[in-house]
């Protein structure tokens, strides 16, 4: 039996940061880039008003002072002539300021009577102008890897990207494997449930960048495990589900050894979990995970997720720990690494009572998952502890 860690850096050791490849902009929320990107042109590109009201010469700003206005700048249509003293350029927000201004004087500030303007009072400090280039020049860089997000695509887009190069999604083939699983919306026999785990797990790793797809359900038996994994031969990483333990129908470790499978380890020193095996078939990684419906959300959780992020390009860390309060004691730990399912509110953790990994009713109500470490002793409530948000 390995440690959490342990498991965690060998897995890393199966798999690759994958190749890019260019996706319009458009598509690109999510995913990661891979390589710098850099502007294409200056933000904004000429010096541009920030407010409605009338572009002048700042000596002129003056309360009681009469200036004549003598055209437009409007957004996307410039005043073309140069402003003199004594004169003021009516202006919008985002137009050009005109050669010879260097202020914008807003409109609540000054009365207009025909083509004339009266300033009501000083203005204020600030000219109202956005220099050319404030916001980004040419050249300015997006740097990789990083994870596309809404403001990202925004940026990109206005340095005039049309696409970007992104990390190919990893593919993932999930195996529920186990005589008594049918699909939801089948009818079960009197002795079978439905398998929740594929579907679970498919959701949790596509919205972490991941593509998966659910292959048909493998039975206890070699044949059936064996013509699965052929249905799987093209995914990056092939997850099974069940089967992994060491009861006579669980045949998962013989079946993918016997296809080439190069164990890598078999056992986590964790709760739940610990059936956990992975391990090299051929360019692939293989990952086994125990069947209970807990188990394999919390190994998706601790193991899957920071696996997508490394064949990502966004480093080999482990799930990322919030701290948070104990809002009740906490009795001691054995020796596994236990990752319990909580609930935290106003960043206080209250711990489910009811542990089993056959729970998914429990599941959906945790937000949290408190890790306890080997040997933790009891714990008071008030302490600070580690846990992952789920
Ligand atoms: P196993 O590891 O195959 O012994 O499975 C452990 C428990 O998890 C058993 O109660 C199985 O019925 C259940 N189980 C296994 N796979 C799934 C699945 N895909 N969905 C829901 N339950 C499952
Ligand atoms: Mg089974």
């Amino acid at each position: 039996m390995i440690s959490v860690d342990a498991a965690l850096q060998k897995l890393f050791s199966l798999v690759t940061v994958l190749p890019s490849e260019s996706v319009p902009l458009a598509q690109a929320a999510g995913r990661v880039l891979a390589s710098d990107q850099t502007a294409k042109r200056n933000q904004p590109p000429f010096a541009a008003s920030a407010m409605d009201g009338y572009a002048v010469q700042s000596r002129d700003a003056r309360a009681g002072a009469t200036l004549q206005v003598i055209g437009e700048s409007a957004a996307g249509r410039r005043f073309d002539g140069t402003l003199a003293s004594g004169q003021a350029v009516r202006i919008f927000t985002g137009a050009p300021v005109p050669d010879g201004a260097d202020h914008v004087v807003i409109q609540e500030d000054v009365t207009r009577d025909d083509n004339m303007i009266t300033f009501r009072q000083e203005v204020g400090l600030s000219t109202n102008i956005r220099p050319a280039g404030i916001d980004f020049t040419i050249g300015q860089r997006a740097s990789a890897p990083r994870l596309l997000r809404p403001a990202d695509i925004a940026l990109l887009a206005a340095m005039n990207i049309p696409s970007v190069p992104v990390v190919r999604r990893p593919d993932i083939a999930l195996i529920s494997t186990g005589d008594e699983l049918v699909m939801p919306g089948q009818n079960p026999g009197p002795d079978q449930i439905i398998a929740s785990n594929t579907f679970g797990l498919k959701a949790l790793l596509e919205s972490h960048g991941a593509s998966v797809r659910i292959l048909p359900i493998a039975r206890d038996n070699e044949a059936s495990l064996k013509t699965v994994f052929d249905l799987a031969s093209s995914a990056d990483v092939i997850v099974t589900i069940g089967g992994a333990s060491v009861g006579d129908h669980d045949l998962v470790g013989k079946v993918a050894q016997d296809i080439g499978m190069q164990r890598e380890f078999y056992k986590v020193a964790m709760r739940p979990g610990k059936p956990l095996m992975a391990g090299k078939l051929g360019h692939q990684a293989m990952i086994g995970l125990p069947g209970n419906p807990v188990s394999a959300m919390v190994c998706g959780h601790v193991f899957l997720l920071p696996v997508i992020r490394a064949m990502l390009g966004l480093g080999q860390c482990p799930a990322p720990r919030l701290r948070a309060r104990l809002a009740a004691d906490l009795p001691a730990n054995g020796p596994r690494e236990h990752y319990m399912r909580a609930h935290i509110n106003d960043q206080q953790l209250q711990v489910f009572d009811d542990q089993d990994s056959s729970l998914l009713s429990v599941l959906a109500q945790a937000n949290a998952l408190l890790v306890c470490p080997p040997d933790q002793p009891a714990l008071p409530a008030g302490t600070i502890v580690d846990y992952l948000a789920i």
